[in-house]
């Protein structure tokens, strides 16, 4: 998929991959501001200039209000908390953080045909994906917005209650 940037093309407006916008969602016109599918934004905490451009309803409602608000002299940055959801036929995949980067995958048995999948840097988690599992999309992704990384072992032990992890 491709973001539509013809008008902000012709608009002058930069572009990197997709309408480029600083932490509070202008545009590099600043009586211009963008939000949603179409909009990089700098990556929160990259020295290196990374963006990100994300395709997903929460993203586009999240990133909406921040930058509404911004327009309205907030001045708030736009942090992300990076959420998907899809249903597939029988099956509800859930998605907490976002897994790039990742040198390791935990795959935890859930109840019943529940799975998930928890990605790791190192021994920090990044993202959670659940399929039919909603307690383990949950509790992952409460983690990750809070910071915190149980040890990969831990994760993997299905004796592990996921709750006690938080
Ligand atoms: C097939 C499909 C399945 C998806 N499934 C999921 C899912 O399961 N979960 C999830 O979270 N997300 C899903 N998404 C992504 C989700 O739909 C988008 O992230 C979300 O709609 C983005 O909202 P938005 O407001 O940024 O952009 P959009 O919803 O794309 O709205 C942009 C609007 O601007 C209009 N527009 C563009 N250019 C102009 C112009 N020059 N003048 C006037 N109007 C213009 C467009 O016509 C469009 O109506 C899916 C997307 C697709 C295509």
């Amino acid at each position: 998929m491709l973001p539509e940037t013809t008008l902000a093309e012709a608009a002058g407006l930069t572009m990197l991959n997709g309408i480029a916008v600083d932490e509070y969602g202008r545009t590099s016109d600043p009586a211009i501001w963008a939000a949603g599918d179409c909009a990089s934004f700098p990556l929160p905490g990259d020295a290196t200039g990374a963006r990100l451009r994300l395709e997903s309803v929460g993203n586009a409602i999240d990133m909406a209000e921040c930058v509404a608000a911004n327009m309205l002299g907030a001045a708030q940055p736009y942090i992300p908390k990076p959420w998907f959801w899809s249903d597939q036929y029988d099956v509800k995949l859930q998605i907490a953080g976002l897994n790039t980067g990742y040198d390791r995958v935990i795959t935890r048995p859930g109840t019943g045909a529940g799975i998930s999948f928890w990605y790791y840097a190192g021994e920090t988690l990044l993202a959670v994906d659940a399929a039919n599992d909603p307690r383990a999309y949950m509790i992952g992704k409460r983690l990750i917005e809070a910071g915190r990384s149980p040890a990969p072992a831990v994760v993997a032990d299905p004796a592990t209650d996921l709750k006690a992890l938080l």
